[in-house]
């Protein structure tokens, strides 16, 4: 891990590939935490992908709201979008002190066109189109996208930097076309809302298995189950992925992080 001390010490530039949980929890935050959030960094760029409930007091324990160079956003859930209104304000603020002047991009899909528009705000943020099927970059960042089956139009997202690549399913039931996605990804990020005796299907999420058979299918190097549900044991959940998949499988917690190796 290498970094470039500045003269603000809350300032730290990464500059290898870097995967912190700002918030993991499915649905809603349990007490102190936050709901889906995550930044991932490098070369001193820092994108925060998806922006949940209480993941703006999370953040700031490892970056300033003001250092966030980019968000995306999967779709748009209260438990991945509750605090872009804050985030909308708090840049706000930071423009009028003078201390940001550039607004933040808001990369979302336009399948729900009034809630693209509302990421449009004031100046502060501005938001950016992206299209299932088209590849952008972001920074160092190259994403590709495909539409996952959930109750909401929602977007999985392969995220490399030429020598990495992350895989994100976003909100999603086991579908075929996670695995050219996430295929020999060095981290999966799974979402593992249930345990393996409840079919996820019906409700748009995976249980336990369903990651298992993806990781085990795309071949990934190391798999991290997140958007968690609020019962039963964690530590199942790993055991059940375990029965499918043989790499290495974590769960995620506040602060969890993935760092690119030299
Ligand atoms: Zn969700
Ligand atoms: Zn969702």
């Amino acid at each position: 891990m290498q970094f470039v001390h500045s003269l603000k010490p809350r300032i730290e530039v990464t500059l290898a590939m870097k995967w912190t949980v700002i918030g993991y929890w499915g649905a809603y935050p349990e007490k102190g935490e936050a709901t889906t959030a995550y930044l991932l960094e490098d070369q001193g760029f820092r994108l925060l992908i998806d922006c949940g409930s209480g993941a703006l007091a999370q953040l700031q324990k490892y970056a300033a709201i003001t250092d966030i160079d980019a968000l995306i956003l999967s779709h748009y859930h209260h438990d991945h979008i509750a605090d872009v209104g804050p985030l909308q304000y708090a840049r706000d603020i930071a423009k009028y002190l003078g201390g940001s002047a550039k607004p933040l991009p808001i990369y979302a899909h336009e399948m729900e066109p009034d809630k693209f528009k509302a990421l449009d705000y004031n100046d502060a943020t501005h938001a950016v189109s992206y299209k299932i099927g088209e590849p952008i970059e972001i920074g160092p960042f190259r994403l590709d996208f495909i539409r996952t089956v959930h109750p909401a139009p929602c977007a999985a997202m392969r995220i490399t930097n030429g020598k990495r690549t992350i895989a994100y399913t976003a909100d999603t039931s086991y579908i075929p076309e996670l695995v050219p996605l996430s295929k020999e990804a060095d981290l999966l990020v799974a979402e593992c809302s249930l345990y393996k005796d409840q079919d996820g299907a019906p409700m748009g999420h995976m249980n336990s298995l369903d990651v298992g058979r993806l990781a085990k299918e795309a071949g990934v190097r190391e798999v991290l189950l997140t958007h968690l549900p609020h019962y039963g044991r964690h530590e199942d959940l790993v055991n059940e992925t375990a029965t499918v998949f043989e790499g290495k499988i974590s769960l995620a917690k506040s602060g969890w992080t993935w760092e690119a190796a030299e």
